[in-house]
């Protein structure tokens, strides 16, 4: 607006002065007599005058336009510039939002159990003790809580640069099995290996990371008694990682969420009987990108699921 504005200005300056010197030099003329019988020529200063006014109206107008313009599209340029920026910002409240209400679950629960045992003036060391038991189990709660948010924080795309290395996939996977072993054990479900051995250059603390996230879900969501494959082989330039479980499945409608933040799957099951906060597969996923890989799943509900990840053996081979 402002380079209009002086543009304006000055259009009108110069033209006002062209308009004058116009005026200036019939005047010379029509008194010098030149060529001109001076009946005829007479100056009209309100026509020159007139003319003025109309510039003045006609630039006022021209701005007026402009800036009417300019603020459209304004408007429109700077919500389409914003709109990356304000997704970011509610995603950012949501999960603030998520993440506090998942905290304050367990902390209500510790307040009131607390609280009750306070009052209570009978209160002898058995039921301390089991009050104490509570509480613990809910400070673990808070604490894988809280190991999850950071670990999603560490992982979220672009904030981090893995370091990658080669290693032997079935050296990665016996150490997960060894994590799991006993609660897979304590259901009675049995994890069988089909493998293939291949090396592949990735991040290992973070490949362990996935892996135990999907076979803890396996594990999670079998049914006693159940069975589990992990099957690894190699395709081309890429790894693949199979983890199959025959337990709750889940909904056709429900799978393309079970990625997102805080997503838990409907089934009553996984939420009132198992332990989980939807942070697991988020985590899984973005591993998963940061090895510029691709994660899978094929469900069945109430047959099973089985979740593939693809990485590629070498970090400059992309999945297209
Ligand atoms: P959670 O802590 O709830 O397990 P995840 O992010 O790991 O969180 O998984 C998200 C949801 O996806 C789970 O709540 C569950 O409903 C579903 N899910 C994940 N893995 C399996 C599986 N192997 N079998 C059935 N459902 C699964």
């Amino acid at each position: 607006m402002i380079i209009s504005i002086a543009f304006s200005f000055s259009m009108y300056r110069v033209l006002t002065a062209e308009l004058d010197r116009v005026e200036q030099r019939q005047r010379v003329r029509i008194e010098s007599g030149v060529g001109f019988p001076p009946r005829i020529f007479i100056i009209d200063r309100d026509l020159i005058e007139d003319a003025k006014n109309r510039l003045k109206l006609i630039l006022a107008g021209v701005n007026l336009f402009i800036l009417a313009g300019s603020a459209v599209l304004g408007y429109f340029l700077a919500g389409r510039t914003l709109k990356p920026i304000s997704e970011m910002v509610d995603d950012q409240k949501r999960f603030i939002a998520d993440a506090s209400h998942e905290m304050r679950t367990p902390l209500t629960a510790m307040k009131t159990e607390i609280e009750v045992s306070l009052k209570d003036k009978k209160l002898n060391l058995k039921q301390a003790k089991q009050l104490l038991g509570s509480n613990l189990e809910e400070v673990n709660k808070m604490q894988s809580l809280s190991s999850y948010l950071l670990n999603l924080n560490q992982y979220q795309t672009g904030r981090v640069k893995l370091n990658f290395e080669k290693i032997k996939m079935s050296e990665v996977v016996e150490k997960v099995l060894f994590q799991f072993q006993k609660s897979a054990d304590s259901r009675n479900i049995k994890i069988f290996r089909e493998e293939e051995d291949f090396e592949m250059e990735v991040n290992e603390i973070s490949l362990t990371e996935l892996l135990s996230i999907l076979l803890d879900n396996a594990i999670k969501y079998s049914h006693k008694e159940g069975k589990i494959v992990i099957r690894t082989k190699q395709e081309g330039k890429y790894g693949i990682i199979e983890i199959q479980d025959f337990g709750v499945g889940i909904k056709e409608e429900e799978i393309p969420y079970i990625f997102n933040r805080f997503y838990r799957a409907d089934s009553s099951r996984s939420k009132s009987e198992i332990n989980g906060y939807g942070l697991g597969l988020s985590i899984a996923k973005n591993i998963v990108e940061l090895h510029n890989g691709k994660i899978f799943v094929n469900s069945i509900f109430g047959e099973g699921s089985t979740f593939t990840v693809k990485l590629p053996l070498k970090q400059s081979a992309r999945i297209v």
